[in-house]
C-alpha cells in the first residue's frame, strides 16, 4: 500500500492538468481497467466457449458486444439488419461417391478414399488406365512423353525423384513446387487435365493403406472462406492402397514401388490396362453464417470521413475438451473496442462528439485467416478512399515474457508506423506524450524481423486496401500464446489500462484533426 500511494497520487495530478488542456482526458478514464475487467471477465470466460468462428460460443460473443453497443446508444449501418455483416463461410462433407474398377465395386477406406477438399462433384470413366509415373512436367523433364492420356484415366505415385542423369528435381532433399505438401497435388491434377485425361488415381508410395485420421479427414473440410478458385481446370482423382493398385497394374507393381522408393525417374516405363473405370462423387457445401459486429458513432463536420477501431472477437474454441478463453487474444482488443466506443458516446452526448465517423468494428474469423476483416475490406460499408485510418487492437493486456529491459511495465509495441502514411507516428506520438507516457516499441516494423506480425492480424486487411493503419501489441509470443492458460487472472491490469488510454487518445486525435491521413508513402510489400 505504501509503495502504491505517491504512484496513485501522481496519476491524479497528471490527469487534473490534462483535463484542463485536453477533453479526451475526461472521457479517456472511462476505458478504466474496472470496466475493461467487467468485459473481459465476461468475453473470456467459459460461457463463451472459446469464441470459435462459426460455432455458438462466436454467436455468444457476437450477441454480447451487439447489446453493449446497443445499450450505449451506437448506431445501426442501415443497410445491415443490426449490428453485425454477416459473411457466409462453408464446411463441405462427402455426400455420395462410388468407384469401380473392371465393373467390381471398390470399397471406402478400404480400398479407396477420395478426399472432399480437393475433390468436385463430378464423375468420370474410361476403359483405358495409363501410368504416368510421378505425373510431372515440367521443362526438364516429363511423365508424359510418349503417352497419349486424352480421354484415359491416368496412374501416378505421389512425390517427385530426385537428381538422375540430365535431370534435376530436387537433390537436395528440400521441397519442390511438386512436392507433397504444397501445390504440387494441384499441379499434377491441371497437368493431367491439360493432357486431356478424364480423373486419377494416385498411389502414396509410403501409406500402403488409410489410417482413420487420413480417412476422417478426407469426408469433412475444416471451415474454410470461399475465395474464387478456378475448380474446372484439374481433374477429380482417388487414392488407392498398395493392395488396390496391385490388383489393377498387376506384378508390375512391386517393381515400380522399389524405383519409386529409390526416388528414381519413371518416364521410361510404359504400362497400360484395358481396364473398365467408373467414378462418381457428390458433395455437400454447408454454409454457416460468421459475422463482424459493426457499431456506429455519426460525426460532425466530417462525418463523411471514417476512423476504424478494430479488434478480433473470435478465437480457437474448444480443443480436446479444453476451452480456450483467449483472454489476451483478442478479448483484450475486443473489450478494448467495447470500451473506447463508450467513452465516445458519452462524450457526443456531452456535446464533445467527434468530427470525423468512427466505426467501432469487432471481427471473426482472424484466427482462420483475418477472414472477418478480408471480407470487410472487399464489401467494404463506407468508402474505403475516404477511411482515414484503422487503429487496430490485437492483444494489449500482457507482458512479453522476453522483454527484459526496464520499460517492461511501460511499453506498447506500436506496428505499422513506417508504412503508408508518414502521419502515423506524429498523430500517435503526440497523444502519448503528455497522457500514457508509454515507450513506443517499433521493434515488429524492423524489415528484418521475422515475424511479420504486420501482416498477422486485421488491420493488414485495410493496409492492403491502401489505409493507414496502426496496430497495438503486447508481443505476447511464447508463454501462453494460443494456449488454454490465455486467461483473464494473467491480465496486467494496470498496464491494459495504460495502452487502452493510448489508443483511445491517438483515436480522438485521428476523429477530430482537421484533415485525413495523407497516404504519403508506398504500401507494404508481400503478403501474408
Ligand atoms: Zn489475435
Amino acid at each position: 500500500m505504501r509503495k502504491l500511494l505517491p504512484f496513485t497520487l501522481f496519476i491524479f495530478i497528471q490527469s487534473i492538468v490534462v483535463a484542463q488542456v485536453n477533453p479526451a482526458a475526461k472521457y479517456a478514464s472511462i476505458v478504466s481497467a474496472a470496466e475493461l475487467e467487467k468485459h473481459l471477465s465476461v468475453i473470456a470466460s467459459d460461457s463463451m466457449e472459446g469464441r470459435e468462428t462459426g460455432t455458438s460460443g462466436q454467436r455468444k460473443a457476437a450477441a454480447y458486444i451487439e447489446k453493449h453497443f446497443k445499450s450505449i446508444g451506437l448506431q445501426q449501418v442501415p443497410s445491415l439488419n443490426g449490428y453485425q455483416q454477416f459473411f457466409p463461410i462453408k464446411q463441405d462433407s462427402i455426400q455420395q461417391v462410388s468407384f469401380s474398377a473392371a465393373n467390381e465395386e471398390a470399397v471406402w477406406g478400404i480400398d479407396f478414399i477420395s478426399p472432399v477438399s480437393t475433390n468436385e462433384s463430378s464423375s468420370f470413366g474410361s476403359n483405358n488406365l495409363v501410368f504416368v509415373g510421378y505425373g510431372i512436367e515440367d521443362d526438364l523433364y516429363s511423365d508424359y512423353e510418349n503417352h497419349d492420356v486424352k480421354g484415359k484415366v491416368v496412374v501416378f505415385f505421389k512425390g517427385e525423384p530426385q537428381k538422375k542423369g540430365k535431370y534435376f528435381i530436387s537433390s537436395d532433399g528440400s521441397a519442390s513446387i511438386w512436392s507433397d505438401g504444397g501445390t504440387g497435388l494441384i499441379t499434377k491434377l491441371e497437368i493431367a487435365k491439360s493432357k486431356g485425361a478424364v480423373g486419377a488415381l494416385i498411389i502414396d508410395p509410403y501409406q500402403p493403406n488409410f489410417n482413420s485420421q487420413t480417412i476422417k479427414r478426407s469426408k469433412k473440410t475444416s471451415l474454410y472462406y470461399p475465395t474464387a478458385i478456378d475448380e474446372s481446370n484439374r481433374i477429380n482423382f482417388v487414392y488407392i492402397t498398395h493392395e488396390y493398385a496391385m490388383k489393377i497394374i498387376g506384378a508390375d507393381f512391386e517393381l515400380i514401388l522399389s524405383v519409386v522408393k529409390r526416388k528414381e525417374l519413371l518416364n521410361s516405363i510404359s504400362l497400360y490396362k484395358n481396364i473398365a473405370i467408373a467414378y462418381s462423387y457428390k458433395k455437400y457445401a454447408e454454409v454457416i453464417n460468421a459475422s463482424n459486429v459493426i457499431g456506429v458513432i455519426e460525426g460532425s463536420d466530417k462525418k463523411d470521413e471514417y476512423v476504424f477501431l478494430t479488434a478480433h472477437y473470435d478465437h480457437l474454441g474448444i480443443q480436446n475438451g479444453v476451452i480456450y478463453n483467449g483472454a489476451d487474444d483478442d478479448g483484450s482488443g475486443t473489450v478494448t473496442v467495447l470500451q473506447m466506443a463508450t467513452a465516445f458516446a458519452k462524450a457526443k452526448k456531452e456535446g464533445n462528439g467527434p468530427r470525423r465517423t468512427i466505426v467501432f468494428m469487432t471481427v471473426s474469423g482472424e484466427e482462420k485467416g483475418l477472414w472477418g476483416s478480408e471480407y470487410y475490406s472487399d464489401n467494404p460499408i463506407f468508402p474505403l478512399e475516404k477511411t482515414s485510418v484503422d487503429l487496430n487492437t490485437d492483444m494489449i493486456g500482457r507482458i512479453d515474457t522476453e522483454r527484459k529491459t526496464a520499460d517492461t511495465l511501460n511499453y506498447v509495441y506500436v506496428v505499422g508506423h513506417d508504412k503508408i502514411s508518414s502521419e502515423l507516428p506524429l498523430v500517435n506520438e503526440a497523444a502519448n506524450k503528455n497522457t500514457t507516457k508509454l515507450v513506443l516499441d517499433y521493434k515488429f516494423d524492423d524489415p528484418k524481423d521475422p515475424n511479420r506480425i504486420y501482416y498477422r492480424s486485421d488491420h493488414y486487411n485495410f493496409a492492403r486496401k491502401g489505409i493507414p493503419v496502426l496496430f497495438f501489441y503486447d508481443g505476447m509470443l511464447l508463454a501462453d500464446y494460443h494456449q488454454p492458460t490465455d486467461d483473464v487472472e494473467r491480465i496486467n491490469w494496470r498496464l491494459f489500462e495504460k495502452r487502452a488510454q493510448l489508443i483511445f487518445y491517438t483515436a480522438w486525435e485521428m476523429a477530430n484533426r482537421n484533415d485525413m491521413l495523407k497516404r504519403d508513402k508506398p504500401l507494404p510489400e508481400g503478403s501474408r
